[in-house]
């Protein structure tokens, strides 16, 4: 089931599905357009694959019996919700919720990236060497290769360059790989068994390749109905993610709501594209010269009851 055009990125834009979550209301309509994303790395490339510290042998001698002071923090990166801080997501007909945004009142958004073409080892030694909470949503034909991706993003480099291992050097980097189907289509024109195929195909595929099964699924463009949910739910999806904002080239920030800002619990949806480090750099950098902290996606979704 290829479509003539793989998305790049722009893709991914259309948001507004049948059900439509509490949140996902009011962005759906908004959302129609472009909406690429992309996000840009800080550290420099070159400043080496996090051998930094054993290259510093001085370090120890102070206190060899304790973690000198420069260990990076244990733990899963990204900042963590507070007691009481998130209210609860309901599920809705015994089926996974839709979810755009977290609910909570603090100012933390959270990193969301899609599909897989661009596979640029300098955007995982970034996303590893700063802790940053990124969650990653693999869709099996972008991770692979299979097709042409447009150039929307700048030229590419890294096309399908690590295939799957570069998406377990995601993992390592302390970033959950979720589901994206196998080869993105618009699930509202598949049967329920077809998407039933798409999604628990590429459940299965990412479980096998990355070692943990995903129990996040993001529908290509943002594009859903009741059969995807209940489809979801039987490949062991515990909650569908859209998103309130898109990031495209050059770190901006094409928001989905009126208003045009970013508000507390935002999902911001990036794509594997060219630049990704520097895009992802400049966005970084503009979520906290606003007063955002990056939110970790996984313990707020614990707290707000999501399994
Ligand atoms: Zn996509």
């Amino acid at each position: 089931m290829r479509r003539g055009r793989r998305t790049y990125g722009t893709g991914d834009g259309v948001i507004g599905g049948v059900i439509g979550g509490p949140i996902g209301a009011a962005a759906g309509r908004a959302a129609a357009g472009a909406c690429v994303v992309m996000l840009a790395a800080c550290a420099p490339a070159g400043t080496g694959t996090g051998a930094a510290g054993s290259a510093t042998p001085a370090v120890s001698r102070t206190a060899p019996s304790k973690a000198p002071s420069t260990a990076p923090p244990a733990g899963p990166p990204g900042v963590m919700p507070r007691t009481g801080e998130v209210r609860p997501i309901e599920r809705t007909g015994g089926l996974p919720p839709v979810i755009s945004s977290i609910p909570t009142k603090r100012k933390v958004v959270f990193l969301t990236i899609d599909d897989g073409w661009e596979q640029d080892p300098g955007f995982t030694a970034q996303i590893r060497d700063q802790r940053i909470p990124v969650t990653a949503f693999a869709m099996r034909d972008a991770v692979e290769a299979k097709g042409t991706p447009d150039e929307a993003g700048g030229r590419a480099r890294y096309v399908g360059a690590g295939k799957w291992g570069y998406f377990r050097q995601l993992r390592d980097a302390g970033v959950p790989v979720e589901n994206h189907t196998l080869t993105h289509p618009d699930l509202r024109l598949l049967g329920r068994d077809a998407q039933r195929r798409e999604i628990c195909g590429a459940a299965k595929l990412i479980g096998k390749q990355v070692g943990a099964r995903p129990t996040l699924f993001r529908p290509p463009f943002g594009v859903y109905n009741t059969d995807t949910l209940t489809a979801a739910e039987n490949c062991g999806v515990t909650a569908v993610l859209l998103w309130t904002a898109t990031v495209q080239p050059g770190g901006k920030i094409a928001y989905q709501v009126p208003d045009k800002r970013l508000r507390p619990g935002d999902i911001l949806l990036m794509h594997f594209r060219p630049n990704l480090a520097r895009d992802f750099r400049v966005l970084v950098e503009k979520i906290r010269r606003r007063g955002y902290e990056l939110g970790n996606l996984q313990a707020y979704l614990a707290a707000a009851r999501v399994r």
